[in-house]
């Protein structure tokens, strides 16, 4: 279905003092900064390579305080010797420390991969689950990369909030909320269902390359004239 096919956009929140932009969003802001967002970065897309969900799973750990460029570094030869979800269960946890050492937090994330394909061997015959509850199950993993499994690999409606979806929405008035499970409800309250996938790629995409944490591209941005943030910066 056609991204656009439906707005099906409900705005519930007014933003709070500290963060109070010039206009409140309006309703048709959200809807309008999405299809402006989608017009901006057709090619927008999720960076990590993989070629199936456990591949997914896998870098998307991987990712957390990393690039996705080095991920794919890390991951080229790592798929390679690790192919499938026993491989990881039965690792040599020191041999996947130093595999996924360049990702940082190295010992966490080797300890979690073992310890989320280990459930997978023994709870799901081995294939990644395609549901929120039983993904969140798995040791290591938590909503975030659950979402982007359901929403990326599983093509199922998500919104996954990573710290670029979640400066997004808060730049654009999305949201008053700081936590990722928050900012989420409040997005799929915003949006219909159809566009949650949507979100998660163009959202991370903008917040990446255009609305950045510390200085913002406002002027190659497509949304200053109905972003609250910047137009309550510029007041
Ligand atoms: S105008 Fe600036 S702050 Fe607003 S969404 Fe664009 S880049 Fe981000």
């Amino acid at each position: 279905m056609p991204i656009f096919a439906s707005w099906a956009v409900t705005v519930i929140r007014i933003c709070p003092p500290e963060t109070l932009p010039v206009k409140p969003p309006a309703k048709d802001h959200a809807g309008e900064a999405l299809r402006r967002i989608a017009e901006a970065y057709p090619e927008a897309t999720v960076e990590l390579r993989f070629h199936n969900p456990l591949e997914l799973l896998v870098a998307t750990i991987l990712s957390a305080q990393c690039t996705d460029r080095r991920v794919n570094q890390i991951t080229k030869t790592l798929f390679l010797d690790y192919p499938d979800a026993a491989a990881y269960a039965t690792a040599n946890l020191k041999e996947l420390e130093e595999a996924v050492r360049p990702s940082g937090f190295f010992r966490q994330k080797a300890k979690n991969i073992k310890a989320c394909c280990t459930d997978i061997i023994d709870r799901h015959d081995g294939a990644v689950p395609s549901g929120m509850k039983e993904l969140t199950s798995l040791a290591g993993v938590g909503r975030k990369t659950a979402s982007v499994l359901l929403a990326v690999a599983f093509e199922t409606p998500a919104i996954a909030v990573d710290t670029h979806c979640r400066r997004v929405s808060q730049r654009l008035g999305l949201t008053i909320e700081d936590s990722p499970e928050k900012v989420e409800l409040d997005l799929q309250e915003l949006y219909s269902e159809e566009l949650w996938v949507d979100i998660t790629r163009l959202f991370i995409w903008h917040g990446r390359y255009t609305c950045k944490s510390r200085r913002p591209l406002c002027q190659e941005c497509v949304l200053p004239d109905i972003c609250p943030w910047y137009l309550d910066m510029i007041a």
